[in-house]
């Protein structure tokens, strides 16, 4: 996260900037300077920002329609390929999945309607000499834009809006998993319809192609997972056979543990069991070289990684792990003395041995309208 700039803050939302989009900027502005001139680098340069304005505009659709149906919103990220809105959770019924997923693009229709309208009124008003405005030309390649974004967000594929829209509809008339398969299918087959036209028309298709056949896969993973912890408390998976560190431990100490244990991720705990913090193999390593072995493992902790209860459900807490990037979950008593760590590669075990074994008593499918 350390690679995005806050730029904004939208009723509550943090509006980044991922560093890449400022080199995407940059290489734009050259390309244009040493094509066509310091003027055409300035015009290329603006269009790109309102183009990505719109994008924002975009995401805060999906956001503020999230935040009606009591969904938060922490952040909207800008990368090169568009924005990225990062809800808090995905929410149980499909209408309101429909209904975010939409929001959207539907503000994309509503940017490209007014500047039709803006720029039929210029044509009306004045002559054709308004044509060669430059501003004019800007705005109108603008508009055309917007209709491009609405289109492009349409196609029915994960991670496009169109494939929110598909597998809410298909949850409507069926369990939550099964629509996402349904669905996921279908952006893996409209991917190779994308790679088919790209061999032979345009090669950036063979791109999207890619971009939806891996979102489409992720999708259908993530679905399952839910399906399989849903119901579930985290204490069904968490794991308790684990060695912690004390908080007087150093680098050097944290790294013999590493060496003698199989774990990967290491919670620092106190005398009494309190949870301090945590430190993941990779975290261990990385300090070891850049501030040698003497350094306290308190001085490097994780302490922005939340702890979960033990009966709180799998699903949810599994959702928010994905979602925020955490490695893993420490589980605590109401004391704060930590009880086990979640991990995702537990989680992933947890599934296997699910799916093995028949539940009784509880469908391994679930009504759409719960
Ligand atoms: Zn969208």
């Amino acid at each position: 996260m350390k690679w995005s700039i806050r730029i904004a803050r939208i009723a509550g939302i943090e509006v980044k900037l991922h560093l890449t989009f400022l080199i995407f900027l940059a290489w734009i502005a050259l390309t244009y300077y040493f094509s066509a001139g310091p003027q055409a680098a300035i015009n290329g340069t603006v269009f790109v920002i309102l183009l990505f304005l719109c994008v924002v505009l975009h995401e805060l659709g999906h956001a503020l329609m999230a935040r009606r149906f009591g969904v938060r919103t922490p952040d909207i990220t800008l990368l090169p390929i568009g924005g990225v809105a990062r809800l808090e959770r995905i929410p149980d019924q499909p209408k309101q999945e429909l209904l975010i997923a939409i929001a959207g693009p539907l503000v994309n229709v509503v940017i490209a309607g007014i500047l039709v309208l803006f720029l039929r009124q210029r044509a009306a008003a004045s002559d054709f000499a308004d044509l060669n405005n430059p501003h004019v030309a800007m705005l109108s390649k603008l508009a055309s834009v917007n209709i491009f974004l609405v289109l492009f967000n349409l196609i029915p594929a994960f991670p496009m809006d169109g494939g929110r829209i598909l597998r809410a509809l298909l949850a409507m008339r069926m369990n939550y998993v099964r629509a996402t398969q349904v669905a996921a299918a279908i952006g893996q087959g409209l991917s190779f319809v994308f790679l088919f036209f790209g061999f032979f028309f345009n090669p950036l298709l063979i791109f999207i192609a890619l971009f939806v056949y891996l979102g489409a896969t992720s999708e259908a993973s993530i679905a399952q997972l839910r399906d399989a912890s849903s119901g579930l408390p985290v204490a069904e998976a968490m794991v308790t056979e684990l060695k912690h560190l004390p908080p007087t431990a150093t680098l050097e100490d944290a790294a013999e543990t590493v060496l003698r244990t199989s774990q990967h991720e290491f919670a620092v705990v106190d005398n009494s069991g309190r949870l301090l913090g945590i430190l993941t193999r990779d975290d261990i390593i990385g300090a070891l070289r850049r501030r040698g072995g003497a350094t306290p493992v308190t001085e490097v902790m994780r302490r922005d990684v939340p702890a979960v209860r033990a009966d709180e459900p799998l699903d949810r807490a599994f959702a928010s792990m994905q979602q925020y990037g955490y490695p893993a979950l420490p589980v605590t008593d109401a004391a704060g003395r930590l009880l086990g760590l979640l991990t995702a590669e537990n989680v992933g075990e947890m599934m296997m041995i699910q799916s093995l074994r028949p539940r009784p008593g509880k469908p391994s499918w679930r009504l759409a309208h719960a």
